[in-house]
């Protein structure tokens, strides 16, 4: 894999309004460094214990992404400096993630995952659920958290026209939603959607934020996806 002609195809092929998050986890940081030299800054682990270590020994100008499952009592060793952290499935880890924020003196922006698949093993909110959050009193009194918008992953399978399908409807409600009337620190900007077999599809339909790993640094020789 080369990991620079990679991170070069990608910036020819997304569109201006959609940002490549490099999904770094599991790869060493001499990799990350690499792909660090290519020019990319956004990239995305999904465990706390590899992002730490990874944080502390690159470059600081990198945008960490938190992308994977968070266990509240893990969210105080990366509040000091995530960038976004795209899975937040509970009002209670939200509330865990201002917490956290507030002793970081830090407004830390964050994404509502939400369950969009099939597959049983996925986290996230549903659409009523979100709209209760947002309409509720607990939203407006987290003031060291921002919702940034919304992130989603499609059903694993190679069928196109249902990962299209459930795109299309995260979309819509993203959409939805950005026309509402929203609380101060509810913003939607951003609709994190697409990984390496999905992200052209994730990309017509409105993503923001692709999240590729496979595409960029080759495959995984772990169990570590997706937990
Ligand atoms: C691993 C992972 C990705 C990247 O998956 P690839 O298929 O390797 O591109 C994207 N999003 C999440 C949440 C992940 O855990």
């Amino acid at each position: 894999m080369n990991i620079k002609n990679s991170i070069n195809y990608f910036r020819q092929k997304l569109t201006p309004q959609c940002r490549l998050i490099a999904v770094s986890k599991t790869h060493p940081v001499e990799t990350i460094a690499e792909a660090y030299e290519a020019g990319q800054r956004i990239f995305g682990e999904n465990k706390v214990q590899e992002l730490v270590p990874k944080y502390e020994a690159l470059p600081k100008d990198i945008e960490w992404h938190m992308i994977g499952h968070l266990q509240s009592n893990k969210v105080k060793y990366i509040a000091p400096f995530v960038h976004l952290i795209h899975s937040v499935d509970s009002t209670s880890l939200l509330q865990e993630i201002n917490r956290q924020g507030k002793k970081n003196a830090r407004v830390i922006p964050c994404l509502l995952q939400m369950f969009i698949a099939d597959d049983e093993t996925k986290w996230g909110f549903s659409e009523t659920e979100v709209e209760e959050l947002l309409s509720s009193t607990t939203i407006r009194e987290l003031q060291n958290v921002v919702i940034r918008g919304l992130m989603g992953m499609a059903t694993f399978t190679d069928d196109r026209k249902k990962i299209q399908i459930e795109f299309n409807k995260l979309n819509s409600f993203f959409i939805k939603l950005k026309n509402a009337d929203l609380p101060p620190n509810v913003q939607m900007q951003e609709l994190s959607m697409g990984m390496s077999g999905d992200f052209d599809i994730a990309m017509q339909e409105g993503s923001t934020l692709v999240r590729i790993g496979t595409a960029i640094f080759g495959g995984r020789n772990t169990n570590n996806d997706m937990v």
